[in-house]
C-alpha cells in the first residue's frame, strides 16, 4: 500500500514555516490501520482472556496468508498426517515423556523440543500431532522433512541475480509461528547446507520465547547426536539447554498390526 505523502513545504527565510516552529514529519506507516505494527485494538473482545483486546492487523493476516501460501508449496503433510491430534496417539511408557513435553509446549504456544530415538517409534506422528493441535489454535503451522527443507531452498538460491524468491522463502521459514523438522538425521552436510541450516536454528533460538520449533531425529541403538553425521553446530545449538530433548523408546510401532499407528 503507498501513503501519499503531503506535498513538502518549502523552507524560505521568512516563510510561513519560520512562524511555525518546524515539526518533525509524520511518520510514514505501509499500513494507516495499525501503524505497521501488525495489531489493533478489538474493544469488543474479552480482556479476560489471556491474550487481552489485542488482534491481528488484517496487513498482518495478509503478510500470514502469503507467508504460509509459500510454505504449503514446499509440501508436507499426506494423507492422514495433516488430522492426527495428541489424543489419537497411543500412549505407553514408552512416549510418555514425549507426549508430556508436547503438551507443554503447545500449552506454553512456543519453546524447542528435539524428539529422538530409534526409527518408527512415533516421532513423526508426534510431530504432525503438534502441527495439527498448533493449527486448531489458528496459529500458522509448517511441517517438512529435513532434505525438502534444504532442497525448497536450494531450488531458489541464484547467487547470479537477485534473490528475491530465496529471500522470501528464507525469511518464511524464520517467521512462521511453528516449525517442525523431521529426519534431521537425514542430513546431507554440505557446506552451504551446513551453514544455512545452522543459521536457521539461530533465527528460531532467537524467537524461542514466541515460536515453536520442534526436530525429529533417528539414532541407532545407544547413539547420542553427538555421534550422528548432524554438524557439531546443529547438535550444540539442540542440545544447548533452552529447548528440551526427549528420547521415545519402545517398540517399533511400524511392525505391529495395522491398528497400530505408523510413523
Ligand atoms: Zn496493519
Amino acid at each position: 500500500m503507498t501513503v501519499k505523502l503531503p506535498p513538502r513545504r518549502l523552507w524560505t527565510a521568512g516563510s510561513q514555516a519560520a512562524q511555525q516552529p518546524a515539526s518533525r514529519p509524520a511518520p510514514v506507516y505501509k499500513c494507516p490501520l495499525c501503524n505497521d505494527a501488525g495489531w489493533v485494538i478489538d474493544p469488543t473482545r474479552d480482556l479476560s482472556n489471556r491474550s487481552g483486546n489485542a488482534v491481528p492487523c488484517i496487513c498482518n493476516t495478509r503478510a500470514a496468508q502469503k507467508r504460509q501460501e509459500r510454505l504449503l508449496a514446499m509440501g508436507g503433510q499426506r494423507g492422514d498426517e495433516s488430522t492426527v491430534r495428541l489424543a489419537d496417539l497411543r500412549r505407553g511408557p514408552y512416549n510418555e515423556q514425549a507426549i508430556a513435553a508436547t503438551e507443554k509446549l503447545i500449552a506454553a504456544g512456543h519453546g524447542a523440543l528435539t524428539l529422538t530415538g530409534l526409527p518408527g517409534r512415533g516421532k513423526s506422528r508426534l510431530l504432525h500431532a503438534l502441527v495439527n493441535e498448533m493449527r486448531d489454535r489458528g496459529v500458522e503451522t509448517q511441517y517438512t522433512l529435513t532434505t525438502v527443507l534444504l532442497d525448497y531452498l536450494r531450488a531458489a538460491f541464484d547467487p547470479e541475480r537477485k534473490a528475491n524468491e530465496f529471500d522470501a522463502r528464507w525469511q518464511a521459514l524464520i517467521d512462521i509461528p511453528v516449525l517442525c523438522i523431521d529426519e534431521l538425521d537425514e542430513y546431507t552436510a554440505t557446506d552451504w547446507a551446513t551453514v544455512r541450516f545452522k543459521m536457521l536454528l539461530d533465527f528460531r533460538w532467537r524467537d524461542l520465547g514466541s515460536k515453536i520449533t520442534a526436530f525429529a531425529v533417528n539414532l541407532k541403538p545407544g547413539q547420542t547426536l553427538e555421534q550422528t553425521k548432524l554438524p557439531e553446530k546443529v547438535v550444540s545449538r539442540i542440545s544447548d539447554g533452552r529447548g528440551r530433548v526427549v528420547a521415545v523408546y519402545g517398540h517399533d510401532l511400524r511392525k505391529r498390526s495395522t491398528d497400530d499407528q505408523p510413523t
